[in-house]
């Protein structure tokens, strides 16, 4: 395991009695199994959620079928890209405060 901080990668101090000077080293739960991150100070103060550990898989709807959208061909890749997500309409608001998310 390095001594860098997960977020910027500086330098995590630790001296001979295992006391970390300039950060904190955080337990987090991965699938039940516990690992163990350095963040300094600054970045710990910023955010304690761990951040870009794993890529995200993705599913999607596509003809019929829940499908990670990685394994999506060019046509329907392209094809999920070019959707639009809509919000239900309340009918009690008027037509110029329905927006489109996506
Ligand atoms: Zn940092």
């Amino acid at each position: 395991m390095s001594n860098n901080c997960k977020d910027c990668g500086k330098e995590i101090i630790i001296t001979d009695e295992g006391e970390i000077t300039n950060g904190k080293q955080l337990k987090y739960l991965d699938g039940g199994k516990e690992i163990l991150i350095f963040k300094c100070e600054e970045c710990f103060n910023k955010s304690q959620e761990l951040n870009n550990y794993k890529k995200t898989e993705v599913y999607s709807r596509c003809c019929g079928y829940y499908r990670p959208i990685q394994n999506f061909n060019k046509g329907i890749r392209r094809q999920y890209e070019e959707r639009v997500e809509f919000r239900e309409v309340d009918p009690t608001e008027t037509p110029d405060e329905i927006e489109i998310i996506k």
